[in-house]
């Protein structure tokens, strides 16, 4: 199973915690990325990726998704962790014009 979770505002939110589920689920052996919309890395999340590192002995690997719709990029994922899940299927600069304004009008309802 590939799972893959974002990083800002998902794994910021508390990274010691999520770095503790990243090394269990690698540890069951599954498959585990970090899916950014990004354009680079940064020192925060090479520095979390340290973190899981000192856990599980490798390097998980950072997937940049440039505002792009996660989806597109990241095309065998089963699971989604993220805090913006509209930015999976529509990317953030999509998000920010039709059709995600009323994609957000829809599930607003819901
Ligand atoms: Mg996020």
């Amino acid at each position: 199973m590939k799972i893959a979770i974002d990083y800002d505002d998902t794994i910021t939110k508390s990274e010691s915690m999520w770095a503790v589920i990243i090394s269990i689920i690698a540890k069951e052996g599954h498959e585990v990325v970090i899916a950014t919309a990004r354009e680079y890395e940064g020192s925060d999340i090479a520095s979390f990726r340290k973190k899981v590192y000192s856990l599980i002995a490798y390097d998980i690997p950072v997937i940049l998704t440039r505002h792009f719709p996660k989806m597109d990029i990241l095309q065998d994922v089963d699971i989604w962790i993220d805090d913006f899940p509209l930015g999976i299927t529509h990317g953030i600069v999509g998000c920010m014009y039709e059709p995600c304004d009323s994609v957000k009008k829809d599930i607003s309802n819901v």
